[in-house]
């Protein structure tokens, strides 16, 4: 059976953003796979000025968590394969670009539900986000849990919630620096060993544990970290 015939919208759609986000993440490494994860990760969804207006915003604090419909700018012109190598399996085995959530897609569209703390002087104050600073929102939408919770949904490879079972330390260096910053992010320590505790090295070095020294960048703050079997020691933040 021949499959039948849509009328194509043209190449583009001509999407274009309506906010960008503000997030303790200055680079992909180390951003947490999927939202959720780091709770303590906050975040800030500035609008663009067409769409900075609290009539667009109206009776949006009534929902805990919004949908995140966004580009994954940072990797948007590097392509996309049909068969890709989701992290979650160690990088060893390939499942199909659409039973995944990979970043390299036809169209680099990326979906995330965050919780909405506060609606503040016409931006979105909100956790647990995996987005790049910078990052182009698309669309926000309200989560709605009669709809969107499905409780008996089967989640094939990624079934359930990494647990990595990664402890974190920090040096007396590292923690000097935080007790320093706690005023201005109070959030810090709990962000850097929350993140730490996804162990966000490449699948592959996870799988043969190498044990070598990371650093990631959160903030302003460049973090340096030491991995010993399954403990993270946070060297220094600087
Ligand atoms: N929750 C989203 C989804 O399912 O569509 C994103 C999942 S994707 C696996 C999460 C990763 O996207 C992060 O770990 C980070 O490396 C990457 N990422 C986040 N923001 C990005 C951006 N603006 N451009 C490119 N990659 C980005």
């Amino acid at each position: 059976m021949s499959n039948p015939s849509f009328p194509t919208p043209g190449e583009t759609l001509g999407l274009s953003p309506i906010a960008f986000v503000e997030s303790p993440y200055r680079q992909k490494f180390a951003i947490p796979r999927q939202p959720g994860l780091v709770k303590s990760a906050r975040g800030v969804i500035h609008f663009t000025e067409a769409y900075a207006h609290p009539d667009c915003l109206r009776g949006i604090e009534d929902f805990s968590h919004l949908w995140l419909t966004f580009m994954f700018h940072e990797t948007a012109t590097q392509g996309w394969k049909p068969l890709v190598r989701p992290p979650r399996l160690g990088g060893n085995q390939r499942k199909g670009v659409f039973a995944t959530r990979s970043t390299f897609r036809p169209n680099p569209i990326g979906l995330s539900v965050v919780e909405l703390l506060e609606v503040r002087n016409n931006t979105l104050v909100v956790a647990g986000l995996d987005l790049l600073h910078g990052t182009p929102i698309l669309d926000i939408k309200p989560y709605l849990p009669y709809s969107d919770s499905i409780a008996d949904a089967r989640g094939g490879y990624a079934d359930a919630r990494p647990n990595t079972g990664m402890q974190v330390q920090f040096s007396a260096a590292a923690e000097a620096v935080l007790a320093q910053h706690t005023a201005q992010y109070p959030q810090l320590r709990a962000l850097i060993t929350e993140v730490l505790q996804q162990d966000p090295r490449p699948g592959y070095q996870r799988e043969q544990n190498w044990q070598k020294e990371y650093g990631m960048h959160l903030y302003d703050f460049n973090i340096k970290w030491r991995v010993e079997d399954n403990l993270n020691q946070v060297i220094s933040i600087s």
